[in-house]
């Protein structure tokens, strides 16, 4: 049956592709060394670098 391997591989390609952008959206990487942080971290937990305040 094409039909069901067609979803299998599109229901593949849509996992991978959430699994790389989910986490960018709760997480902040630092702009300096590239460790992410929870979304509200004031300070890099790698590097001790400030972010940016948004609010
Ligand atoms: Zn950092």
């Amino acid at each position: 049956m094409p039909g069901i391997a067609y979803l299998a591989v599109m229901l593949g390609v849509i996992a991978l592709i959430a699994i790389l952008v989910v986490p960018s959206l709760f997480l902040k990487k630092c702009s300096k060394c590239g460790i992410r942080n929870s979304l509200d971290a004031r300070i890099c937990s790698g590097c001790g670098e400030r972010f940016p305040e948004d609010a």
